[in-house]
């Protein structure tokens, strides 16, 4: 297999894949997978592209 992208821990999850839904939003402790990575990993270059929601959910600004 060729890799040419780094892949790097996800910022959002620490690369546990699991990231917990923000309070305001769940109003309770909520985990769910990590819509960012795949399995705690992320191509490097797509770490500028990760943003923060009104509502504090972390995703990716392109789909
Ligand atoms: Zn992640």
């Amino acid at each position: 297999m060729d890799q040419k992208l780094k892949k790097i821990n996800c910022p959002v999850c620490n690369g546990t894949a699991i990231v917990k839904v923000p309070y305001d939003l769940a109003r309770e402790d909520v985990l769910v997978k990590c819509l960012i990575c795949k399995n705690g990993k992320v191509d490097e270059d797509k770490v500028d592209d990760i943003c923060t929601d009104d509502d504090g959910f972390k995703r990716l600004l392109k789909n």
